[in-house]
């Protein structure tokens, strides 16, 4: 993971629940997803999560969609 990036980012970005462009507060999270139960393998696939800073919405998305 070459991709250090450990500022808080406040971008804007467009808001679903406001309906117009609001701040944004970027963060990266890993999340594990268990994969195959069988042989307990875990995958850690990294999220980028925006959070609008007027409403508290959420949004999360996949980074890898390879
Ligand atoms: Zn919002």
């Amino acid at each position: 993971m070459a991709t250090t990036d450990d500022s808080v980012n406040g971008l804007t970005e467009y808001c679903d629940d406001c309906d117009l462009q609001t701040l944004h507060e970027v963060s990266v999270q890993i999340r594990t997803e268990s994969v195959k139960q069988e042989n307990a393998q875990f995958s850690r696939e990294p999220y980028r999560v925006s959070e609008c800073q007027r409403c508290g919405n959420r949004t999360s998305q996949r980074m890898n969609n390879a």
